[in-house]
């Protein structure tokens, strides 16, 4: 990664349109960039390593967490809690490291809150039907969940002009240069006007 000050970066988006592939190749090709272990309540799924993939703690300690202010956010997902945890984001910022969230829309906007350097980046499915076909490919032939998941990325992707960025999500290579490039771009932007625009947070 480019020089200049360590940023906290959301990659964010509804449902299906690709966030993980997205944010798992970006980290491949940005060594000093970090993803963040989130919180969660959900229940480990097969492969889901302790702390690697996530943290697992009970309801009970997730709302003591959040309730103490040790959540730099937090949202109900599908019934299960996620939140990012403020240490684990500051030990990395501090190590000189920028922090990759890849969080639902939501939980972006509430970074954007709580940290306003942050830097939002909202991913678009390249078309409604490829999102559609997506969706529907998620182990279910429940057309009311289907339905009801589709309703919730309608809803998401009116969140997308709160976003900072807005990227295609159509060929992988294109979309994965055109994050890094943002990266690059605002990691430079607070490492020369730094001083003229404060610490905005981060
Ligand atoms: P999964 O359980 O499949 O890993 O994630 C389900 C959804 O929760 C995804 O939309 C993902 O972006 C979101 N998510 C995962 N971790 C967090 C987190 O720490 N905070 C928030 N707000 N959302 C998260």
């Amino acid at each position: 990664m480019a020089e200049g000050e360590v940023l906290i970066v959301v990659i964010s988006g509804p449902s299906g349109v690709g966030k993980s592939t997205v944010a798992e190749t970006v980290l491949e090709k940005a060594p000093g960039l970090v993803r963040s272990v989130s919180l969660t309540t959900r229940n480990p799924r097969p492969g889901d390593v302790d702390g690697e993939d996530y943290h697992f703690v009970s309801p009970e300690e997730f709302a003591a967490r959040r309730d103490e202010g040790g959540l730099l956010e937090w949202a109900e997902v599908h019934g299960n809690l996620y939140g990012t945890e403020v240490k684990q984001v500051e030990r990395q910022l501090a190590g000189g490291r920028s922090v990759l969230l890849e969080i639902d829309v939501q939980g972006g906007r509430s970074v954007k809150t709580a940290r306003p350097g942050a830097v939002l980046i909202f991913l678009l499915p390249p078309s409604d039907e490829i999102l559609e076909t997506r969706l529907r490919g998620r182990g279910t032939d429940d057309e009311d969940v289907i339905l009801k998941r589709l309703a919730n990325a309608r809803r998401e992707l009116e969140s997308a002009e709160c976003y900072d960025y807005r990227v295609v999500n159509d060929e992988l290579d294109r979309c994965v240069s055109e994050v890094l490039g943002i990266i690059r771009v605002e990691s430079m932007r607070r490492g020369t006007d730094g001083a003229k625009r404060g610490t905005e947070g981060v």
